[in-house]
């Protein structure tokens, strides 16, 4: 069989590999999906039979690489725009959330992978806590597989107050998520692979907990929690108890976080956890500031994701600006507050791409693979070229971070497969996708009509049992001595 081979040449390549660096004139061979070679004089492949994409004008990348996304709420855009995190749980994600079928999954999960294609994520983490059914799943997991993006689909393990028939106990869930990996993964996929997103902590049995981090571990599959994501609430905690009970294991992925203690932080660095931060849905829904200083301080690389569009931007531009930008803000205020204005600025927009590539990338446990450009990774690559092109941009990473959204990005290769070329998908039947997903969002729709809304009040009253029950069920951890 004769070789595959695609030169991305002529623009400003930013490697992201830090023996590399950025190279002006830069330019990268792609050989079979491998990245074989990546040049600092791009004249060296000047006579390679290949395919050329021309990047001039444009800035080169790793493709990008989002930890944690909500694919089955692709089809809700900005519904809960103004919603708080009760809010949004109380009508959103278990409103609508219960009326999904397996089909609607379908219809969001392909619009999600586009979406985040065309944005030039090129990897992500769908975190699909919405499996009704086991149906619903295996939909989830034939629509990854035929977007193009490179995915690992975590298996949501999160009970619902309402109960869907499809499983009668915890147990009957995890039993078809172990069916599921059986079945699905069985081998080493490059481009597919399974992960669990666990329940969140404190909202059911301390034993069911357990439970399914076992069985991620048996299973050997990446484990990912929502974790530290409401502070001031007992939710979504139980650190301690995990880790008295071994169960904070290596590469755990935690979601959030802006509400840990200095301890539990310890406790994550100290068990080689994971983390994900996602700025957007942390500032707006009353989650807390999201942690960039503190993941940085405890010596964890963090990743970035998107969460979900129900809120906010599906891209990865607007979460590394808004994370980079407030993250600067609480730094700037901690010297105002010593009566001073600061001289420097202590993170850099460089800082933010590592952690929508390399630090994302390491996360999920795919730093070997992809995040960078370097030879022998995967080939996972995108060109930005500014829109607005009258002026060449001054800074090359600051003009990606701060001045980008999805409409800038001109090329995605995944795996060396063409995806997105001169601004366009490639190879997608947008006005099929678009009749599937409106078909999907009316259904969806017409059933939520019957709803009901729960108001402010309703959702604090309904988060405050949830409370308590978290107290009980941290507590279930350790026996009563009497
Ligand atoms: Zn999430």
């Amino acid at each position: 069989m004769s070789t595959k081979r695609t030169v991305v040449t002529g623009g400003h390549v930013v490697t992201m590999d830090p023996s590399q660096g950025e190279l002006p004139n830069g330019a990268v061979l792609i050989e079979d999906g491998a990245i074989t070679a990546v040049a600092a004089d791009a004249e060296q492949f000047a006579g390679v039979d290949a395919e050329i994409v021309d990047a001039t004008g444009g800035i080169v990348l790793p493709g990008m690489v989002d930890s944690h996304r909500h694919t089955w709420m692709a089809l809700l855009r900005a519904i809960s725009a103004d919603q708080s995190l009760l809010q949004f749980l109380g009508n959103t994600f278990y409103g609508i959330g219960s009326l999904l079928s397996a089909e609607d999954m379908a219809a969001a999960t392909e619009v999600g992978s586009l979406e985040a294609l065309d944005s030039g994520i090129t990897t992500f983490l769908d975190c699909c806590d919405c499996v009704n059914s086991p149906e619903h799943a295996r939909a989830s997991v034939a629509a990854l597989r035929s977007s193009g993006a490179r995915t690992v689909y975590a298996y949501g393990m999160q009970a619902f107050d309402y109960k869907p028939a499809a499983f009668a106990s915890h147990a009957e869930r995890l039993r078809d998520a172990r069916a599921l990996r059986s079945s699905e993964f069985t081998s080493d996929d490059p481009m597919n692979a399974m992960a669990m997103l666990l329940s969140d902590f404190g909202t059911l049995p301390f034993s069911d907990t357990a439970a399914e981090i076992r069985l991620s571990t048996e299973l050997d599959i990446l484990v990912a929690s929502h974790t530290g994501a409401a502070t001031t609430s007992i939710l979504l905690r139980g650190l301690r108890e995990l880790h008295d009970h071994q169960l904070l294991r290596p590469g755990h992925l935690h979601i959030h976080c802006p509400a840990l203690s200095t301890p539990e932080w310890r406790l994550l660095a100290d068990t080689g956890a994971k983390v994900s931060i996602a700025p957007e849905t942390e500032l707006q829904m009353g989650m807390g500031f999201p942690p960039f200083r503190a993941a940085i301080e405890h010596g964890i690389l963090p990743g970035i994701s998107t969460d979900t569009v129900a809120c906010g931007s599906g891209d990865l531009f607007a979460q590394m600006r808004l994370g980079l930008q407030t993250q600067r803000a609480l730094d700037n205020d901690r010297v105002h507050r010593t009566g001073t204005m600061p001289g420097t600025v202590e993170l850099s927009v460089h800082d933010a791409l590592t952690w929508a590539t390399r630090g994302s990338a390491e996360a999920m446990g795919l730093g070997d693979r992809i995040g960078s450009l370097t030879v022998g990774k995967r080939a996972d690559v995108i060109v930005v070229k500014p829109r607005w092109n009258v002026v060449p941009p001054s800074h090359m990473a600051g003009t990606v971070v701060l001045q980008s959204s999805a409409a800038d990005v001109d090329t995605v290769i995944v795996d060396g497969e063409m995806r997105k070329r001169d601004g366009r998908l490639v190879g997608v039947d947008l006005a099929g996708v678009r009749s599937r997903a409106t078909a999907a969002l009316e259904r969806l729709r017409t059933k939520a009509a019957a709803l009901p809304t729960h108001d402010a009040n309703a959702c604090l009253g309904w988060f405050a049992h949830a409370e308590r029950m978290a107290t009980a069920n941290f507590g279930a951890a350790y026996p009563v001595e009497r």
